[in-house]
């Protein structure tokens, strides 16, 4: 058994333009009793598995076992596993040889794990924009809130003498806007502070890069990246994660207990994994990376862009639609609207119940930037109605969002 990895492909020619995913040849019912394609228009919520994927998956799940701990066969097979699904996530985001790289649930536990690991007396800096996974952990820690990288160097240059974090996401989950890391890590830097890159929504579509970005830590989410559910990853810097208390108490996490319940805990990066880790979900993820990887990300990005290049233009077109921008800046293939006068819920359940077509309406665990772009449009309330593309999405997905809200709009829900 050889549970592969995909390596980089040897010039032959690609069968499809981008890697499969699985969900193609699902279909739905309609309202009227039709059964039509599913238009999965949520990429951004969580991505349809990659077919290599699942492959993957299939072939491990008859062999996982407990790793590090057991003796037989398979317990070495999911340990290997296990551990190479470390060093390929390690290279998908170019981290540097030294950095730690935990697997976590998702991006949110990753988050989580990182602001329990700060040193004490911490300072640290979020855009108030920004999801809630990457504004809410840091709870209870000195947290300077701003809503521009402009204001990035005066709120550094308030924090007390003691060690200081940056957060910043690398791609709007609301606009799919790219947010200019290298400004905010230069920011940083003149002020002594490490960043922290929320990637969840970057990974799945650019390439990330720790060290080009001189980022500290990034972290990410598999079910966004085109894998199941349950594991993500903190990767970054070793010396804070190492001087920590264990995330979590337990097995894994502890060398030695003695009777008196005295516990000497791991050194190594196990010291955060306690407990019996997700292996199966690791693989998924590693082989997700290394599959895009493999692909080559210009014709992930360049079939996004053409499709995201349809969506916008068919959208312009829709009377009373208005895109949500927190900077017109470039984007990955996110967009939220407010359509005037029609409310986000009724026009995502009519998408879905009369079209087939799955998109996400609501504030998007985004909820300042949500209310402060609607009332920047013009349409205060606190929800949107989001489209995400990605692997899955076709031309024929995009020409249907685009009619269907066009004739929700003009004839009602
Ligand atoms: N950060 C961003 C930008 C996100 O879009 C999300 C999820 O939507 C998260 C963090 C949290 O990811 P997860 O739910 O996988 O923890």
């Amino acid at each position: 058994m050889t549970l592969a990895i995909p390596h980089a492909r040897s010039g032959a020619a690609a069968p499809v333009a981008v890697p499969p995913v699985t969900g193609a040849e699902l279909t739905v019912p309609l309202v009227d009793g039709r059964e039509v394609p599913y238009a999965n228009l949520d990429h951004a919520a969580s991505a349809p598995c990659l077919r290599a994927v699942r492959d993957a998956v299939d072939e491990l799940l008859p062999w996982y076992a407990s790793v590090h701990r057991g003796a037989g066969f398979a317990s070495q097979v999911s340990t290997r596993i296990y551990e190479r699904a470390r060093e390929v996530v390690r290279s998908f985001v170019g981290a540097r040889a030294t950095d730690t790289v935990v697997f976590t649930r998702n991006t949110t536990d990753a988050l989580n794990l990182l602001s329990r690991a700060l040193p004490r007396g911490t300072s640290v800096v979020v855009f108030d924009t920004d999801h809630h996974a990457a504004t809410l952990p840091w709870r209870g820690r000195l947290v300077h809130r701003i809503s521009s990288v402009a204001a990035l160097g005066e709120a550094l240059r308030s924090c007390p003498t003691g060690p200081r974090l940056v957060v910043v996401t690398g791609a709007s989950n609301v606009t799919g806007e790219l947010w200019p890391v290298p400004a905010v890590v230069a920011t940083a830097r003149e002020h002594g502070a490490r960043v922290v890159l929320d990637a969840a929504q970057l990974a799945p579509h650019r390439p990330v890069d720790v060290r080009a970005l001189d980022v500290d830590y990034v972290v990410l989410s598999g079910h966004k990246l085109y894998a199941p559910f349950g594991a993500g990853a903190l990767v970054g810097r070793a010396d804070w994660l190492r001087a920590a208390a264990p995330y979590l108490a337990g097995g894994g996490a502890s060398s030695l207990v003695t009777d008196e319940l005295t516990v000497s805990w791991s050194t190594g990066v196990e010291r955060h994994e306690a407990g019996t880790p997700n292996v199966v979900g690791a693989h998924a993820m590693a082989v997700a990376c290394a599959t895009i990887s493999a692909w080559g990300w210009e014709s992930v990005i360049a079939h996004e862009r053409a499709l995201l290049d349809r969506l916008r233009a068919g959208l312009a077109a829709v009377p009373g639609v208005r895109e949500l921008s927190l900077f017109g800046a470039d984007r990955v293939a996110v967009v939220s609207l407010a359509v005037e006068g029609h409310d986000p819920g009724l026009l995502a359940a009519a998408l879905s119940a009369e079209h087939g077509i799955g998109v996400r309406d609501g504030a998007f665990c985004a909820h300042i930037a949500t209310r402060r772009l609607l009332a920047a449009a013009g349409a205060p309330g606190g929800r949107a109605v989001r489209a995400s593309l990605g692997l899955g999405t076709t031309a024929e997905h995009v020409d249907r969002f685009v009619t269907a809200l066009r004739s929700l709009v003009t004839d009602g829900p």
